[in-house]
């Protein structure tokens, strides 16, 4: 039996002190469960959901009125409170005291999952602090629902969520998104959508994307092309409603194996030049990358992305990272 358990991976004796345990069923007393409410569409909530925003003490929102609009069409007549970003630090410890004292919290935001770009974060993290319970009860999210309808790659993705919106800010952040091989997702407000698209066709060049606007509601509507196309688009009309943006990771391989081992764009031109001077030379692909290893200290694997580069002149990216006559890996994405 205490091989078994080893070989499952159980540790012998009590759990270690430094991770603390919730199981969420054995939770007795004080609960803060974090709601998913409707993103548009009023059908869009969960039997659960329902259930449990009927059966809490109170239910804390981010605007009382949205909440109850929800509530009543649900003929769910708990007692609500605000609970937002500016509510002072007072009104948190009053919430964490009744917990405390054994009620049941419910958390909702105007929409979607709360503290996914909404207020929440805060209170959630201030409850595990307190040893309370903190049990999700999911529903719509934006992101999740723009993702898995965008057609780009679902995984890996990275919620970004709102950028910055000082223009500097904004470049910053964006750079630092450029090199990364995952798809992002953004939220963005209608009237800032130009000035950010433009920001992404600079820093991203024109990669496929998908705004997906006013998800689950009447007017839902996807744009799929490319950054460039899109802004063009954009520019044309003026949009209204919520935008959600996904777009797609770099395609680009030395960027993301070549900033992942933390090299320079010039150490990534002086290896692609020196691997064409060895191809010209008649090396074979797999000794170009031998040589050009051992000259620049490149992992192999960003080597073969590069040389796969230098073989895609179509500009249609590269068609992954391996050895000639490999198989790309499950979830190399071109
Ligand atoms: N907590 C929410 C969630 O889980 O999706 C997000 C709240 S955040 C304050 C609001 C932003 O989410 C909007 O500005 C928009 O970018 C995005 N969003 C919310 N509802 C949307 C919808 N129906 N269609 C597209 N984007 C939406």
């Amino acid at each position: 039996m205490k091989n078994a358990d080893a070989a499952k991976g159980k540790a012998e004796g009590p759990a270690p002190a430094l991770v603390r345990e919730q199981v969420s069923e054995r939770a007795a007393g004080g609960v803060l469960y974090v709601v998913g409410t409707p993103i548009g569409h009023l059908k869009d909530i969960t039997y659960r959901a329902v259930e449990v925003l009927g059966a809490v003490d109170l239910i804390a929102a981010e605007d009382t009125r949205v909440a109850r609009k929800l509530l009543s069409a649900y003929g769910i007549k708990t007692p609500v409170e605000s609970y937002h970003d500016h509510s002072p630090p007072a009104r948190e410890k009053a919430l964490i005291e009744r917990l405390q004292s054994g009620a049941r919290v419910a958390l909702v935001s105007d929409a979607g999952m709360p503290g996914i770009s909404d207020p929440g974060e805060r209170l959630v993290r201030l409850a595990i602090a307190h040893g309370i319970p903190v049990v999700p009860v999911p529903g719509p999210s934006a992101a999740v629902a723009a993702l898995a309808a965008s057609g780009l790659p679902p995984s890996p993705y990275v919620f970004v969520g709102f950028l910055p919106r000082r223009d500097k800010a904004r470049k910053e952040a964006l750079q630092r998104l450029r090199s990364l091989a995952y798809t992002l997702v953004f939220y963005e407000a209608p009237h800032r959508i130009v000035p950010t698209l433009s920001a992404m066709v600079e820093a991203f060049g024109p990669r496929e994307a998908v705004l997906a606007r006013e998800l689950t509601k009447r007017f839902e509507t996807f744009w799929r092309g490319n950054l460039a196309a899109l802004l063009e688009r954009a520019e044309r009309e003026a949009l209204r409603g919520e935008i959600t943006l996904v777009v797609a990771g770099t395609p680009d391989a030395f960027e993301a194996f070549g900033d992942a081992e933390g090299r320079s764009g010039e150490e990534a031109q002086a290896a692609e030049r020196a691997l064409r001077e060895a191809l010209s030379r008649g090396l074979s692909g797999r000794d170009a990358v031998r040589v050009v290893a051992a000259e620049t200290g490149l992992a192999r694997r960003t080597l073969y992305c590069l040389l796969n580069r230098l073989a895609d002149d179509d500009g249609a990216g590269p068609r992954g990272c391996v050895r000639p006559g490999r198989k790309p890996p499950r979830d190399d994405r071109r």
